[in-house]
């Protein structure tokens, strides 16, 4: 059995204490919904956090595990190849050769280009990396994604390609301090996932990844099938 570095006992507790709280937020935000939190994948976001804390989260029964930086998550891919890892940060062209053979899910697909170099990287031998398109809900200037009148042509391009399976939409919207104010642009997101579903019923379009810290609750009740939480789980980030 290998064993993993762990981080000193007090920050073992404080990351337990945190994945507790997570959940049980998780489970709140879905009873509330009327959703079974089974449905809600939780995406642990270790960004800028130490291979210690993945592995005191892991040892929490967490499998998935969300980074943006690509040097630094290739470290830590290597360490935790049991694990799965989902890139969630932006995507340069000339970096896609190792998203596409070191991650099992990339949620950050903003331009076509990506996409079909992704399917070109992607090794066929691992089997077809899962996609999601991220989408700009909040039309704001300084953020990546489509444009929501962009997806479905996109995403009929998308799934021609063959090592991709498309498995719907991803987003950040614009921060809002209200519940109500939140839920706002998620709606918008549901409602473009089931246009998106009906216009292509033969796809597997199973996954809206929306929700983090600030705004898990509104995406549960948005319907949100995969929250994205960081901070809360692991700590302020410097
Ligand atoms: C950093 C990040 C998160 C986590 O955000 P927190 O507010 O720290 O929970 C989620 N999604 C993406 C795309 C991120 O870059």
């Amino acid at each position: 059995m290998t064993t993993h570095a762990m981080p000193d006992a007090d920050t073992q507790a404080t990351l337990k204490q945190n994945f507790d709280t997570v959940r049980q937020r998780l489970h709140a935000a879905a009873e509330q919904a009327g959703r079974s939190v089974d449905a809600i994948q939780l995406l642990a976001v270790s960004k800028t956090k130490p291979i210690e804390y993945v592995n005191a989260i892991a040892e929490q029964g967490q499998t998935c595990f969300g980074e943006n930086y690509l040097q630094e998550a290739l470290e830590k891919i290597e360490q935790r190849p049991d694990l799965t890892w989902h890139f969630i940060g932006p995507i340069q062209s000339n970096k896609t050769k190792s998203i596409a053979e070191q991650f099992d899910w990339v949620e950050s697909v903003d331009r076509l280009k990506i996409a079909r170099r992704l399917s070109s990287q992607r090794p066929p031998e691992k089997g077809h990396l899962n996609i999601l398109l991220e989408v700009n809900i909040s039309d704001q200037e300084s953020k990546a994604g489509f444009a929501p009148e962009e997806v479905l042509d996109i995403a009929k391009e998308v799934q021609t390609l063959p090592n991709l399976t498309l498995r719907g939409l991803m987003t950040i919207p614009a921060p809002s301090d209200t519940l109500d104010a939140q839920r706002q642009p998620l709606a918008k997101m549901r409602a473009l996932l089931a246009q998106l579903q009906q216009q292509l019923p033969d796809a597997q379009l199973d996954t809206l990844s929306m929700g983090m810290s600030g705004d898990l609750e509104a995406a549960v009740l948005e319907g949100s099938t995969e929250v994205r939480i960081g901070t809360d789980l692991f700590g302020a980030r410097n």
